[in-house]
């Protein structure tokens, strides 16, 4: 069956077409630049820009997979977590859709998409894996077994801010473009990671090992910039250093926890997960370890309809039940299953 995927959790308006576990074709559209001034998304500006999107990057996605509107057998669309306008309009145009093309509609969690944006390019994930997710909402460490059929293990998560968080908000002190995070990862090419030493918070023998925490981080890298008062800041070095602790950390407590579960494969989804020094740092830690590691594209690890797609595909295979036309958006919604079913009724 061809599943189409649509997301509109942020940011992003993207569109993707599944079959059976291939990509068949997706289109993103961002409203990125209208947020660039304000330093963060507009919840509103984000909800209007879907609006505009919506039919575009459907119409993109079936044009790039070579398909018409008559060929989707299943629609699949984030309902939560994210930003309640936004879903909103992602979730009634999913539902017209549905509606006027018979086909069942599945609901699906943003993160369980970030998860499943990896089957597009690797595969079926084995049972079990260990999954890393880092974006800018969200840092944790997830033990996954069936994702479409099985809970999924919060093995740790971020106390404070999430990685992608924590280098948006530190760009903003760097003067660095929105958003921070592959702002970072440009300017850290031509800088040295060893010119400030950030702490590595969490790492302490008494600490949590599944725990993170970054807030700490950004205020370390904001004293520094400080105490460059008045001259010129490093920026590359203070953005390859901040990098560099970002990636040491995450890439640590990742890997300790494969081994600690016995786990062979390490799986890093979710924005950050585009950052090059996290996907080269992931790549040599694993090896010395003996972890496979999966990584997905960049431009699958960012918001996309795709992984939407794919998590709504493996919902088909696996026989489960299709949201009702009146399901709502959960703005809130825990990572417990893929497929979201809604908590209440009130929105
Ligand atoms: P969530 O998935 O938690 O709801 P989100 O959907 O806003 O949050 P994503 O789209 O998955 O997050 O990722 C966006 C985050 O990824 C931003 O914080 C952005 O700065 C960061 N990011 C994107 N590319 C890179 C990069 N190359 N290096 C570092 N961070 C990056
Ligand atoms: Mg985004
Ligand atoms: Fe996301």
């Amino acid at each position: 069956p061809v599943v189409l995927g649509i997301e509109s959790s942020c940011d992003e308006t993207g569109a993707g077409l599944v079959r059976d576990g291939v990509l068949l074709g997706h289109a993103v559209a961002s409203s990125m630049d209208e947020h660039a001034r304000f330093g963060g998304v507009v919840p509103e500006i984000a909800a209007r820009a879907h609006v505009h999107s919506f039919a575009p990057v459907v119409h993109r996605a079936l044009s790039e997979a070579g398909l018409r509107m008559a060929d989707i057998d299943a629609v699949a669309v984030t309902t939560g977590p994210g930003l309640s306008g936004a879903l909103q309009v992602g979730v009634a145009g999913a539902k017209g859709l549905a509606y006027a093309l018979d086909v069942p509609l599945y609901g699906v969690h943003h993160l369980a998409g970030h998860v499943a944006a990896d089957t597009l390019d690797h595969g079926p994930l084995p049972d079990p894996c260990m999954v890393l997710i880092v974006s800018g909402g969200h840092t944790s460490l997830l033990l996954v077994r069936d994702l479409a059929r099985d809970p999924i293990v919060h093995l740790g998560d971020t106390l404070d801010d999430a990685a992608g968080e924590c280098f948006d908000k530190v760009a903003r002190v760097f003067g660095l473009p929105y958003p921070g995070g592959p702002a970072i990862d440009r300017a850290a090419r031509e800088g040295d990671p060893r010119a400030v030493r950030f702490p590595r918070p969490l790492t302490g023998p008494g600490d949590d090992p599944y725990a993170f925490s970054f807030s700490g981080l950004k205020t370390a890298a904001a004293r520094w910039a400080e105490r460059h008062g008045g001259g010129p800041l490093p920026v590359a070095d203070g953005a390859a250093a901040l990098q560099e602790a970002v990636a040491d950390v995450l890439t640590r407590k990742a890997v300790a926890a494969c081994l600690d579960h016995h786990v062979s494969t390490l799986v890093v989804v979710g924005g950050v997960a585009a950052n090059s020094r996290v996907r080269a740092l992931a790549e040599e830690r694993c090896r010395a370890a003996g972890i496979t590691l999966r990584v997905p594209r960049p431009g699958l690890c960012t918001d996309n309809g795709a992984m939407i797609a794919a998590v709504g595909d493996l919902l088909v295979r696996a026989g489960a039940e299709p949201a009702p036309l009146e399901v709502s958006i959960d703005p809130s919604a825990p990572l417990e299953y893929a497929a979201l079913q809604p908590r209440s009724r009130a929105l």
